[in-house]
């Protein structure tokens, strides 16, 4: 029997550790430092309201319908799915607002969408296509982790092209695009990655295609529940699971970890290690490498952005909401300088707002709403991101924006609230600097790669979840669970 360590039960970790049980010479040990699996899907009921404190946006469900078809099963019999429409509903400063709806053709219907725009979008929509082609051939198929893999599968030539390699994301959509309006939505696409549109390369375009393509869903019953489905699929697999337990170090041997010791004072064997947690933290606290070590490492896969997550329970409805909203700057590109450049918090951030209770009344008592608030923010800078005092006066920002656009007396009506700040996802999580999706996609840095899935310094250690290809967000993580399968296997040959 091959012993297998996995360091974290997020859904890298859980994906991971069912792809990984279908070897039944293989014995899997998930080890969890929370009394929960899921990492950030994570849950709090409180004063009657059941707050999902991490993802609230499903895209991609066939990378979880695999999980549970590789074992013979259906994943409907473990979670469902419910469509949402519309996809977002965008408001401006300037009483404008414009739904992103479930379809490219719906889009056409909308009163403030002009023929002009629409053709754009339609020929946006193409473009976005190719990209997509090409990072499913590359990253989700072929597995590429670096430029020089990719060259194995594409001439430069063909990269070139079929990447648009020059243009950053807002270049991309701006060559397409003239209306700014839109222009800002399909930017705020890249919410989903925690990036920067000005920045981030320009394949990232394809967030747009994957949602009209494949669809934007709910889980029923609330977020968590897709993790409740995958941890049945788990206790129905040869699989032993410790929660509240803490990877604290390892044992290594001549390039290779042999053993880690847990925070209950047990020690493990291990042939190979999987860890969910991120690379760079992994290296700084779990392998104790040197500083001088990880320069490179950390100038490359820098931090995506952390978030200002308030969950709000409020005693009222406001009907102008969708399921997912976005209230935009008037700036963007200010908004994205100060998270990004000048580690600032925006006197007038961006705002995704999700009020699940559209789609889900079960979520909190009737005549009620769950507004749950998050602008994206930096990331900490030593041991905090923010004062006390600079959070308040975010949240006045926020709530003063929010009541101006037309959420009257939001204030008045709270009747329950949860704030997440980065310190508080860190210490969760252990994530890189209170990053909440992994490593920055930056086309200088790192051309929208993550640090590749087998280590560098350890033969046996390998990585999944947001800080490795193909990157954030929960299908991409769930995914790069799948794709470590044959790393494993090939080590342990
Ligand atoms: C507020 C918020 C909103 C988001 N919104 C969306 C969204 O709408 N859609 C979307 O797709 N994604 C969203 N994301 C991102 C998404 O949640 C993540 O990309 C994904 O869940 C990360 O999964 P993971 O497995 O990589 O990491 P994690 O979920 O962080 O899992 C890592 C696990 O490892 C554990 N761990 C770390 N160190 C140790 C150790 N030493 N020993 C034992 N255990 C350890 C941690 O406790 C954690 O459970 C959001 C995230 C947040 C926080």
């Amino acid at each position: 029997m091959k012993e297998i360590v996995i360091v974290g039960g997020g859904l890298g970790g859980m994906s991971a550790a069912i792809t990984l049980a279908k070897h039944k010479d293989f014995h899997i040990t998930l080890i969890e430092k929370n009394p929960h699996l899921g990492g950030k899907l994570n849950v709090l009921e409180q004063d009657g309201f059941s707050f999902d404190l991490g993802p609230s946006i499903f895209t991609m469900p066939q990378y979880f319908d695999s999980l549970f078809e590789m074992h013979g099963k259906n994943r409907e019999d473990y979670f469902k799915l419910v469509s949402v429409a519309p996809h977002w509903r965008n408001f401006f400063e300037d009483g404008k607002v414009i739904d992103l709806t479930d379809t490219l053709e719906g889009m056409k219907d909308l009163e403030n969408i002009s023929d002009k725009d629409y053709q754009e979008l339609q020929d946006f929509y193409k473009y976005t296509e190719k990209l997509y082609d090409f990072t499913n051939d590359i990253l989700f198929k072929n597995q590429a982790e670096t430029i020089l893999q990719t060259l194995k599968y594409y001439s430069p030539l063909k990269i070139f092209k079929d990447s648009d390699y020059i243009r950053t994301m807002d270049g991309g959509i701006r060559k397409y695009i003239s209306n700014p309006y839109l222009i800002d939505i399909m930017n705020y696409f890249i919410k989903y990655v925690g990036s920067n549109p000005y920045d981030a390369p320009a394949v990232m375009n394809l967030l747009p295609y994957i949602q009209w393509k494949f669809g934007l869903w709910y889980v029923e019953g609330g977020m968590y529940q897709a993790s409740i489905g995958m941890q049945k699929l788990i206790s129905e697999l040869n699989i032993t699971v410790k929660t509240n337990t803490e990877v604290l170090t390892v044992k290594k041997q001549k390039g290779k970890i042999v053993s880690v010791t847990l925070s209950d004072g047990s020690m493990l064997n291990v042939d190979a290690v999987v860890s969910n947690m991120e690379a760079i933290p992994f290296y700084e606290k779990i392998t104790k490498e040197p500083d001088q070590k990880l320069k490179i490492l950390k100038k490359k896969y820098g931090p995506a952005c952390s978030g200002f997550a308030l969950h709000l329970g409020v005693d009222k409805t406001y009907p102008q909401l969708a399921h997912h909203n976005f209230f935009f700057s008037e700036d963007l590109k200010q908004n994205f300088e100060n998270i990004f450049k000048k580690h600032k918090l925006s006197g007038d951030p961006t705002i995704y707002l999700v009020a699940p209770m559209k789609t889900d009344p079960s979520q909190g008592p009737e005549g009620h709403e769950i507004i749950k608030i998050l602008p994206h923010i930096s990331v900490m800078n030593g041991d905090q991101a923010f004062t006390k005092e600079e959070y308040d006066q975010f949240e006045e920002a926020i709530l003063t924006k929010l009541e101006r656009m037309g959420l009257t007396d939001l204030r008045k009506h709270i009747v329950s609230k949860e704030l997440w700040t980065p310190e508080i996802i860190q210490q969760k999580y252990y994530s890189n600097k209170g990053s909440i999706y992994g490593v920055e996609a930056n086309r200088k840095m790192n051309l929208g790669f993550k640090v590749p899935k087998t280590s560098t310094f350890y033969d046996n250690l390998f990585f999944v979840g947001g800080s490795t290809n193909p990157g954030g967000g929960m299908p991409m993580v769930v995914l790069s669970g799948q794709q470590v399968e044959k790393h494993v296997l090939r080590s342990l040959k």
